[in-house]
């Protein structure tokens, strides 16, 4: 079991304005630049990236001594021709919950631009941690999925208790999850990223298995919730 720290210095504001939902309209510098510097240096102050992963043997299904595992037939088939499998957990930290309480009672513009770039820091804070997770030497040669979050098509987030169990979040990085399977803090993600060689599998994820393709507000609007 691995943990650590991921430092950010910058917020991406394309992402952040495709969370707030205007991607493919306005331009970043558009979007009062003033305003996006003042709540990026705010989310930055409070933001404290950490991270706990831990690879477990795969097989048929199954996750070996692991007390999670995998419900549905998306995530298993994601994880196809896997032979191990990464349990990884990452948040930024319960200060970006308490900066977005405060934000929400003195300004709904900041709130819903912190919260944007938030969930746009978090995808970054993922990207960095699987380029160290494979630029690890043991790592090389190794083929991997992409990451597969509960919530995401049929893997249920009634599982998010034990996932978080399996990987000792709670002490290690202080990810819990109450009765309504959400995570404290917040902008917290599970996923499961699949190990392997010659893996039928794509490594971009793709809208092949969601359960909202179809229905989904990005595709809409021309956009994805992926890069
Ligand atoms: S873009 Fe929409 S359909 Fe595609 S994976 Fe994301 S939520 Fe699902």
């Amino acid at each position: 079991m691995l943990s650590g720290n991921i430092t950010l210095n910058t917020i991406d504001r394309r992402e952040t304005m495709r969370y707030l939902g205007m991607g493919g309209r306005l331009r970043p510098e558009e979007v009062l630049p003033e305003l996006m510097d003042r709540c990026e240096r705010e989310l930055l102050s409070v933001l404290d990236a950490k991270y706990v992963w831990q690879v477990f043997i795969y097989r048929e299904g199954v996750i070996e001594n692991c007390a999670y595992q995998i419900e549905g037939e998306a995530a298993k088939k994601h994880l196809a021709g896997c032979d191990r499998v990464i349990l990884l957990c990452a948040t930024l930290s319960g200060g970006v919950d308490a900066l977005l309480r405060r934000k929400r009672l003195t300004g709904m513009a900041e709130a819903m631009i912190i919260d944007a770039m938030a969930s746009a820091a978090i995808e970054t804070v993922l990207d960095k941690i699987e380029e160290e997770i494979f630029s690890q030497p043991e790592m090389a040669g190794n083929e991997h999925t992409w990451r597969f979050s509960p919530g995401y098509a049929d893997l249920p987030l009634s599982g998010q208790k034990t996932f978080l169990a399996s990987v000792n979040a709670y002490r290690r990085i202080g990810v819990g999850c109450g009765d309504s399977f959400l995570m404290t803090p917040m902008k917290s993600v599970t996923c499961l990223i699949g190990l392997g060689h010659d893996l039928p599998q794509a490594n971009r994820k793709t809208c092949a298995l969601c359960s909202l393709d179809g229905r989904c507000r990005f595709r809409e609007r021309g956009e994805f919730c992926y890069r």
